[in-house]
């Protein structure tokens, strides 16, 4: 198990430099080795818009069926960059843009399957959210969906939650917490495909 350890480091020393932070959230020191902070919490920064997809890539090749990703942050926070790494490594024929005017945007991919992509920023009210019925898309395929606190309960009690921050104009942290075992599972597939834990 050591020796998994130290080969883990070795491979995260190749990576991006991250930030370990406290409970808190305040940071601690700066260090290049992956924060895990607990099994179901991964963190780090991002550098670039490019980055940020990439990071989005990793987590849309493992997404299914039924899968509820929620992203949170202010405007301008990365949600929609995200979502275009996630939707091309989901394997999306087609182009992600911000779904604010439509609320959903759909897409689809050459072996089946739909990606629903939902920005609730311009949602007015819970019965009008109520008629986006998320039960039928989650039939059918993954929702991600901008704006998540927006949709109170609605949303699914077991999601993975992605935080996104402004640090610099270029830099933003990126925290995703896991609820439920599949996205423990999902949140394993992001670190082993990142840092080869
Ligand atoms: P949101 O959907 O959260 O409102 P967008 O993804 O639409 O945000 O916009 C993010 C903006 O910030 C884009 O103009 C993008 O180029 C810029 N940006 C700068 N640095 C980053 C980064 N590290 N990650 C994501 N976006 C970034
Ligand atoms: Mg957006």
């Amino acid at each position: 198990m050591k020796g998994r350890e130290s080969s883990i480091k070795f491979l995260l020393f190749t990576w991006l430099p991250v930030s370990i932070t406290s409970k808190a959230g305040q940071a601690v020191y700066n260090s290049p080795i992956m924060p895990i902070l607990d099994s179901h919490t991964l963190e780090f920064f991002s550098r670039s818009p490019e980055q940020t997809r990439r990071i989005g890539m990793r987590l849309g090749g493992g997404i299914k069926v039924g899968d509820v990703i929620c992203l949170q942050g202010d405007l301008g926070a990365g949600k929609t960059t995200f979502t275009q790494g996630l939707a091309q490594g989901w394997g999306s024929q087609d182009s992600v843009s911000s779904p604010t005017f439509m609320i959903v945007n759909v897409y689809r991919r050459e072996n089946g399957g739909q990606l629903f992509h939902l920005d609730a920023y311009r949602l007015e009210s819970v019965p009008e959210a109520e008629e986006l019925d998320l039960d039928s898309m989650l039939e059918e395929g993954a929702l991600i969906i901008e704006w998540p606190e927006r949709l109170g309960n609605l949303i699914p009690k077991d999601r993975l939650l992605v935080q996104l921050d402004h640090v610099t104009e270029e830099h933003r942290q990126m925290r995703f917490h896991a609820r439920g075992k599949r996205y423990d599972d999902l949140l394993d597939g992001v670190r082993q495909s990142l840092f080869g834990a």
